[in-house]
C-alpha cells in the first residue's frame, strides 16, 4: 500500500491545508457540520469498490451480502430514529431526494406550492434554473412582512386559489419553528400531497428539539450532512403506501449504483444519533444559537424574525448599512466562515444581499458553549466595525485562530 503523501503529494497538500483551515476557522455556515472519525473511516473504506444496483436482497450484481447488511442497518436505524414507515437511504444528495419524490407522484407541469427562495426556501423548491422550476409550475409562498415568519393564512389562500398537487415545506434559511400540523391541514383541504424537506433541521428533529414532520407528511426528505452530522448525502422517509413508487423512482428512476460507502457511513451516523449524547449535542446547538443571537442583538444587530428557535439565524447587516457579500468576505479575512444570504423583501440582488446566515452545528460539535458564542459575537462586531481595516482584520485573525485551536476538531 502506498500512502497518499507518496502516491499523490499534490493532493496530500490540498487535504492537509483543508484540515488546517477547518482547525483554524470558526465555522458558522449553518448547513455544515463536522463528522466523527467513525463516519469518515467508513466513508473512506473499501465499500466504495462495490456496485450494488437495486435494493438489499434484490441486486443486479453478486457479492452484495455485506453491503446489503450495511444498507439494512442504515434503514433500520433511520426508521427507529424518526419513527418512519419506510426509508430510502440511497439518494446521493438532498436535491436528488427531492427530485425522486416529485417524480414519484407528480407529472411535468403539475403545480407545487413551496416556500419562496427569496424568503428561505431551497433551489429545489422552485428556482427557475433548477429541475423543480423547469418541470413544474411553482407557486411560491412567503413570510409576513412584520413578523418575518411563515404567513400560514396566505398559504391557505394560495392553496385554494391554485389547487396544487403538492405542498412543500422546509427551508434553508428560516430561523423559527415550522408548524407542520397546520401545513398538513392546508394540504388536506385541497387534496394535495404534503412533502417536508427537513434537511436543515433533521438533527434537531431526531433529538426532539424541533417538532417532527414525520407524523404529518406523506414524504419527508433530508440531507444527512447538516445538523444530522452524517456523510454528505440524502434520504427519504415516506408512508408505506408510497414505498414501491418511491423506491422505483430513486432506482432506476434517477440514479444508478448507490454509494455503498456513503450509505454505510449514514448507518454509523444514525447509530450515533440514537445515543443520548446526540440529544445533548442538539440541545446545545439550540442553546448556542440562542446565545449567539442574544449577544448579536445586544451589540446592535437586527435579526430577521427577531431571533431563532433552531440552529440558525439571519443577521440583517443591511440595517447596519452593510451588505451580506462584504461582511462575509470581511469575516473570511478574520478566519470566520459564514455565507451571504438574502433576507425577506431584500432590496439587494442575490449576489450582494442584505443578510448573513449564521449557524451553530459545527462550532457546537467542536465543544463550544454559550460563553464562546458571546466571544464570537464580539469577533463579528469587530469585523463589521473594521470592514476596510486590513491590519485590524489580520490582527483579529490571529486571535480567532488561537481561540479556535482551543477546541478539538473531530
Ligand atoms: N433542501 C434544503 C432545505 C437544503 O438546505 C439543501 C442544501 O442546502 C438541500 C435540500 C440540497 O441538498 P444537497 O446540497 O445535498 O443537494
Amino acid at each position: 500500500a502506498i500512502a497518499l503523501h507518496e502516491a499523490d503529494p499534490e493532493m496530500y497538500r490540498i487535504v492537509r491545508d483543508e484540515n488546517i483551515r477547518q482547525k483554524n476557522n470558526i465555522e458558522l455556515i449553518a448547513s455544515e457540520n463536522i463528522v466523527s472519525q467513525a463516519v469518515r473511516e467508513v466513508q473512506g473504506s473499501r465499500l466504495t469498490n462495490k456496485y450494488a444496483e437495486g435494493y438489499p436482497n434484490k441486486r443486479w450484481y453478486n457479492g452484495c451480502e455485506n453491503v446489503d447488511d450495511a444498507e439494512r442497518l442504515a434503514i433500520d436505524r433511520a426508521k427507529e430514529l424518526f419513527g418512519a414507515e419506510h426509508v430510502n437511504v440511497q439518494p446521493h444528495s438532498g436535491s436528488g431526494a427531492n427530485m425522486a419524490v416529485y417524480y414519484s407522484v407528480l407529472e411535468p407541469g403539475d403545480t407545487i406550492l413551496a416556500m419562496s427562495l427569496a424568503e428561505g426556501g431551497h433551489l429545489t423548491h422552485g428556482h427557475p434554473m433548477n429541475f423543480s422550476g423547469r418541470f413544474f409550475n411553482i407557486v411560491p409562498y412567503g413570510v409576513c412582512k412584520d413578523s418575518e415568519q411563515i404567513d400560514y393564512d396566505e398559504v391557505q389562500r394560495l392553496a385554494e386559489e391554485h389547487k396544487p398537487r403538492m405542498l412543500v415545506a422546509g427551508a434553508s434559511a428560516y430561523s423559527r419553528i415550522i408548524d407542520f400540523k397546520r401545513l398538513k391541514k392546508i394540504a388536506d383541504s385541497v387534496g394535495a400531497y404534503f412533502m417536508v424537506d427537513m434537511a436543515h433541521i433533521a438533527g434537531l428533529v431526531a433529538a426532539g428539539c424541533h417538532p417532527s414532520p414525520v407524523p404529518y407528511a406523506d414524504f419527508v426528505t433530508t440531507t444527512t450532512h447538516k445538523t444530522l452530522r452524517g456523510p454528505r448525502g440524502g434520504m427519504i422517509l415516506c408512508k408505506e403506501k408510497f414505498a414501491a413508487d418511491l423506491d422505483r423512482q430513486v432506482f432506476p428512476g434517477i440514479q444508478g449504483g448507490p454509494l455503498m460507502h456513503v450509505i454505510a457511513a449514514k448507518a454509523v451516523a444514525f447509530g450515533e444519533a440514537l445515543k443520548p449524547e446526540f440529544k445533548a449535542y442538539q440541545e446545545q446547538v439550540v442553546k448556542n444559537a440562542g446565545a449567539l443571537a442574544a449577544a448579536l442583538q445586544e451589540k446592535g444587530f437586527r435579526l430577521v424574525a427577531g431571533g431563532t428557535d433552531n440552529h440558525l439565524m439571519l443577521v440583517d447587516v443591511g440595517a447596519s448599512g452593510l451588505t451580506g457579500k462584504d461582511v462575509a468576505n470581511a469575516l473570511d479575512k478574520a478566519s470566520i466562515t459564514a455565507n451571504k444570504n438574502g433576507i425577506p423583501f431584500d432590496q439587494k440582488s442575490p449576489f450582494v444581499t442584505s443578510g448573513v446566515r449564521l449557524g451553530t452545528p459545527a462550532v457546537t460539535t467542536r465543544g463550544m458553549k454559550e460563553e464562546d458564542m458571546k466571544t464570537i459575537a464580539g469577533f463579528i462586531k469587530t469585523v463589521t466595525e473594521n470592514m476596510d481595516n486590513e491590519a485590524k482584520l489580520a490582527e483579529l485573525r490571529e486571535e480567532v485562530v488561537a481561540f479556535s485551536n482551543r477546541f478539538v476538531l473531530p
